[in-house]
C-alpha cells in the first residue's frame, strides 16, 4: 500500500519514542516531521501541512490539549491523534477529545494498530472530502439551476405578455378591415364579375379565419395569464352546464352522452367548463359517420388520491404518434372541412395544468379516443382557504 505522499508530524519530547515512532511510519511508507516541543509542532504543521499529527499529550512547553486546539482551529486542520505514555481517566480523555483530537490512544501501542489507525482516519477524511465536493458541486449546480428558472420565468412572461398584447392590439385593426370588407360587399358585390367576386370571397374567407386565430391566441394566453381561483366545484354541475350549451348539436348528430361518479374537484366553474366544452366539441367534431356518437364521462381515484377524470367516444380515434401533439397549440390533424383552429386542445392542457393535473388522450384509431384528465379533490382546495 502507498501512503509516500501523506505527510505525519510526529511530536515527543522523549527522543527514543519518537525515534521509534518514527521509523516505523517511514516503514509504513508516510513522510514523517519530526518535533520534540509543542511550538515545533505547530511550526512545523504550518510549514508542511501534514495530513495527520500524532501527539504527545506531555510536551515541556505547551499541553498537548492545547497544541491538539490551535492545530484544530486552522482552515483544513490535520487529524489529530494525541497519545498518552501513561494510562489516564476517562475525563482526560474525554476532554482531549472535546478539544478536537480526532482519537485518544494509549502507549504502548502496537505499530500495526498505529498504521492501520492512521489508515482508516485518512479514508475517512477522503470521504469527507469527497462529500464535501460533491456538496459543493451540487449546491454550485443548484444556484445555476435556479437562475436559468427565474430567467426561463422571466421569458415565459415576456413572452406571455408579447402574445397577448399582440393578440390584443391586433383585434383593433383587423375589425376596421372586416367593417370595410362588410361595407364593400354590401355596395359593390353585386357589380363584381365571377373572378373578381371569388377574389373578394377569398378576402372575407382570410380575414375571418385571422379573426379566429386572433382570438383564439388571445383566449389561450388569458388562461396563461390569469390563474384559476381554485374552490370546491362539482363537476357534474360543469358538465350539465356543457350539455346545455351544446344541447343543440349533440341532438343534431343523435348523439348520446353518460355521465358516473362525477365529484366535487377543486377548480374554477368556467375553466373547468372550457375543457369540458371543448372534450365533447371535438366528439362531435371527430364523430364516426358510421355510427351514433356515444360519450361516456366517468371518474375514479387515482394512485396519488386525485381524481382521474375519463371523457372517451366511439368517434374516428388518433393515429398513436399523433397522441401528445395535439395538445400543441395550432396542432391540427385535419384540414378545414372540419373547422377548428387546433387551439381547443392546448387550451385544455393549460387549464388542467393550471389546476395540478395532467391531461393525456388514449386511442384506437377506428374506434375512438378516451381524454383523461388528473384534478385534485375539493377537500384539498377547502383546505388551501
Ligand atoms: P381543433 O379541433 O380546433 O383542430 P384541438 O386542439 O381541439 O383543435 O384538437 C387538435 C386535433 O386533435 C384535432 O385537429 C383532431 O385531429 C384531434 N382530435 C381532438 N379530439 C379528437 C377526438 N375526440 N377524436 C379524434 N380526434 C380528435
Amino acid at each position: 500500500m502507498s501512503s509516500d505522499r501523506t505527510v505525519v508530524v510526529n511530536v515527543d519530547d522523549h527522543e527514543p519514542a519518537r525515534y521509534a515512532r518514527g521509523r516505523m511510519l517511514r516503514l509504513a511508507g508516510f513522510t514523517v516531521y519530526d518535533a520534540g516541543t509543542g511550538e515545533e509542532a505547530i511550526q512545523l504543521s504550518a510549514e508542511r501541512q501534514p495530513e495527520v499529527v500524532l501527539l504527545d499529550v506531555h510536551l515541556p512547553d505547551i499541553h498537548g490539549g492545547e497544541v491538539c486546539q490551535r492545530l484544530k482551529n486552522q482552515e483544513d486542520s490535520p487529524i489529530v491523534i494525541q497519545l498518552s505514555a501513561s494510562a489516564i481517566s476517562a475525563p482526560q480523555a474525554t476532554a482531549a477529545l472535546n478539544r478536537g483530537a480526532d482519537a485518544y490512544l494509549i502507549e504502548p501501542i502496537d505499530p500495526d494498530v498505529l498504521v492501520a489507525t492512521i489508515r482508516a482516519f485518512l479514508r475517512l477524511r477522503n470521504a469527507e472530502r469527497a462529500l464535501a465536493a460533491a456538496n459543493r458541486e451540487l449546491s454550485e449546480k443548484n444556484i445555476q439551476l435556479q437562475s436559468l428558472n427565474r430567467a426561463l420565468m422571466r421569458s415565459n412572461e415576456d413572452l406571455e405578455h408579447f402574445a397577448y398584447v399582440a393578440s390584443h392590439d391586433l383585434q383593433e385593426p383587423l375589425r376596421n378591415i372586416s367593417t370595410h370588407i362588410q361595407f364593400l360587399e354590401r355596395v359593390s358585390a353585386e357589380r363584381f364579375d365571377e373572378s373578381e367576386r371569388r377574389v373578394f370571397s377569398f378576402v372575407v374567407h382570410g380575414a375571418r379565419r385571422m379573426s379566429a386565430l386572433i382570438s383564439d391566441v388571445l383566449r389561450y394566453s388569458r388562461v396563461g395569464r390569469d390563474l384559476p381561483t381554485l374552490k370546491p366545484v362539482d363537476l357534474s354541475e360543469v358538465v350539465d352546464w356543457v350539455l346545455a350549451n351544446l344541447s343543440e348539436s349533440l341532438a343534431e348528430a343523435g348523439a348520446s352522452v353518460t355521465t358516473e361518479g362525477l365529484p366535487s374537484v377543486s377548480g374554477d366553474f368556467v375553466q373547468l367548463g372550457q375543457v369540458f366544452q371543448n372534450l365533447l366539441g371535438n366528439s362531435l367534431k371527430y364523430r364516426d359517420p358510421r355510427r351514433p356518437l356515444h360519450v361516456e364521462i366517468s371518474a375514479e381515484p387515482d394512485a396519488s388520491a386525485d381524481w382521474l377524470i375519463r371523457v372517451g367516444d366511439n368517434g374516428i380515434g388518433i393515429p398513436a404518434e399523433y397522441l401528445d401533439r395535439i395538445f400543441r397549440p395550432f396542432k391540427r390533424l385535419h384540414g378545414y372541412e372540419i373547422p377548428g383552429n387546433g387551439i381547443g386542445l392546448a387550451l385544455c392542457r393549460r387549464i388542467v395544468e393550471g389546476h395540478g393535473g395532467r391531461i393525456w388522450a388514449e386511442s384506437t384509431p377506428g374506434e375512438g379516443t378516451t381524454f383523461l384528465l388528473t384534478l385534485r379533490p375539493a377537500q384539498a382546495a377547502a383546505s388551501q382557504d
